[in-house]
């Protein structure tokens, strides 16, 4: 069968052989489809491979570029994390990864130690490692503070603040660390600034509350008693003992004041040290004599005992200050002490004298022995009332120790008793040296009787009164003056005068100024001022003025008539 040829164009060209050429061209348009076909397919797979070229390139730039970025980015991280002054430590599970210098720094081990080996072990001390572990599982970032320990034993508080983060592909922990102890240190300050402020504030209120009761009572005595001397009909007895007892609160009064000058004259840098030979022997003893009614009466037993010899026990230090230390420590003993014994004395070792003051009283809670030598303190503040006192004896005490070159100290046990120990340097004075120590208490103007012209310069009537009365033994006559003005003509009047008691705070002129113009004509008189502050830079003024001495009220009969015999004894 011979397919019909399709159209008249075949038919034209086919012209013989017809089946022939037929079969030719059939074959030829064959191949030519094959040919084109594959032509088709080879320019397919050209575009399609290019295509996927193109991919593949594409591909890795994208990769490239995310390295870079990745790199960059922990560059970056690199870069901030070494800016840092916080530690920082990268660690999976407590294993170190990665860290920066601050951390190094901080810590003290270098990288290579902390890579690697579990950082929570190794830094944290273990009361707190179970912290950061709760912290690790709950995945908390709140800042906490922990320990640290450093590779060279010593230990730091730190704050912590954590955070998770992808590193190199794994899911890891970031920690930042900050030593605080800077901060620590302020707080510390700040809440012991704000407890001594509270402190303070109360002792205030408890001293305020103290100091008036100290100064009332005395005041009570003098007034009350000084009331019931103008009642008639008492009798000489009863006058005595209500006399004895102003007398008694006139001194308790004078204490608390001196007390309180005492403290204001240490606080402001004012306290001055005299130094002379001082026979501690004669010291001790003279203090056990002072006390032992006073201990004896209350039904206590009062020993002393001394370890040097007379030749060796003379000691250059300031005599009055070594007096008031004894006589405040042995004051409290009898004070605090209710039954038993006090015994106070010193020993001896090498250049050292440590003094002692013992009792068998209340003692004193082991929590409170510090606090007692600081002012206004008392053992049991709330108790205060039980006992007089104004809690000041014992920092003035310490206050002369320290200025002696000593230390005090004390060892107590509640309801036994206490110690107190303050040592003094022990230099001894050259021998061949005759010392003017040995005090005499003796009523020093029994012997005494004067021919003096006194002229007394005071504008208190009864300041007055008292010193005609305390000169009564040496006075041939006695003139008052009460202004300085008055002072001065009456020393002009009277060229014949021994001596002048010339008060400084006197109306119209005061003492300073009269001394001054009676010097212009009068150099030989003695004057004696007499003020009524205590404070270490009258003695000056008053010397500069022209006066050949100084006496602080109130008046002493013994310190009055030893000025008197330093001036007239011959
Ligand atoms: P005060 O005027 O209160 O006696 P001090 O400074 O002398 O002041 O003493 C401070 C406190 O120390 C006293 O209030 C007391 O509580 C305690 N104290 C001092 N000495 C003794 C002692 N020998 N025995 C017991 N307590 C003492």
């Amino acid at each position: 069968y011979r397919a019909p040829l399709g159209n008249t164009y075949w038919t034209i060209l086919i012209s013989y052989e017809e089946e022939d050429i037929y079969v030719a061209l059939t074959h030829l348009r064959n191949r030519l489809i094959l040919a084109f076909a594959l032509l088709f397919i080879i320019i397919s797979y050209y575009f399609y491979s290019i295509a996927k070229v193109r991919n593949v390139l594409r591909e890795e730039a994208k990769r490239k570029a995310a390295e870079r970025t990745i790199r960059e980015s922990e560059e970056r991280f690199k870069k901030l994390s070494e800016l840092s002054y916080e530690g920082i430590v990268i660690h999976n599970n407590g294993i170190g990864m990665d860290t920066n210098d601050s951390f190094v720094q901080m810590v003290g081990y270098s990288r290579e130690e902390l890579i690697g080996c579990n950082v929570i072990e190794l830094l944290v001390i273990p009361e707190f490692q179970e912290i950061i572990r709760k912290n690790l599982k709950e995945k908390s970032p709140a800042p906490y503070e922990v320990v640290i320990r450093r590779k060279n034993g010593s230990f730091f508080p730190a704050e912590l603040v954590a955070r998770e983060i992808k590193y190199k592909g794994e899911i890891l922990r970031v920690a930042a660390m900050r030593n605080i102890s800077d901060r620590k240190k302020q707080e510390k300050e700040l809440l012991e600034a704000k407890e001594r402020a509270e402190e303070s504030d109360r002792l205030k209120s408890a001293f305020l509350a103290n100091m008036s009761h100290e100064i009332r009572t005395p005041m009570n005595g003098i007034l009350g008693f000084a009331s019931l001397l103008k009642e008639p009909g008492l009798n000489g007895e009863e006058q005595k003992e209500y006399i004895r007892i102003i007398e008694r609160s006139g001194t308790r009064m004078l204490n608390i004041i001196n007390d309180i000058i005492d403290i204001s004259k240490i606080e402001s840098g004012m306290m001055e040290v005299s130094l002379s030979e001082t026979n501690i022997n004669d010291q001790v003893e003279f203090i056990y004599n002072f006390f032992k009614h006073e201990a004896e009466d209350k039904g206590l037993y009062i020993s002393r005992k001394i370890s040097l010899a007379p030749n060796n026990a003379i000691i250059i230090t300031d005599r009055e200050k070594l007096y008031a230390i004894l006589s405040n420590l042995v004051k409290n003993a009898v004070k605090y002490t209710n039954e038993g014994l006090i015994e106070l004395g010193y020993s001896q070792s090498s250049d050292v004298l440590e003094f002692f003051v013992k009792d068998t009283g209340i003692g004193i809670p082991k929590n409170r022995q510090a606090a007692i030598f600081e002012r206004f303190i008392q053992a049991d503040i709330s108790n205060k009332m039980a006992q007089q006192g104004a809690g000041l004896g014992l920092s003035i005490t310490k206050a002369y120790v320290e200025v002696l070159g000593g230390r005090i100290r004390v060892e107590s046990e509640t309801g036994k008793g206490s110690v107190f120990y303050f040592t003094l340097p022990y230099k001894t004075v050259p021998p061949g040296i005759v010392t003017n120590d040995s005090e005499s208490f003796a009523d020093s103007d029994s012997e005494h009787s004067g021919n003096l012209k006194i002229l007394v310069a005071e504008d208190d009537d009864a300041s007055a009164l008292l010193i005609s009365h305390l000169l009564k033994k040496f006075r041939r006559e006695i003139i008052i003056a009460k202004t300085g003005i008055e002072t001065v003509e009456l020393c002009r009047d009277h060229p014949d005068l021994d001596l002048v008691l010339m008060d400084m705070q006197m109306p119209v002129m005061n003492g300073y100024e009269a001394t001054r113009q009676i010097r212009v004509f009068n150099k030989n008189v003695i004057i004696i001022a007499q003020t009524a502050y205590a404070f270490s830079g009258d003695r000056e003024k008053a010397t500069g003025a022209g006066c050949n001495d100084y006496i602080v009220k109130p008046l002493t009969k013994k310190e009055l008539l030893d000025l008197i015999l330093k001036y007239f004894s011959n």
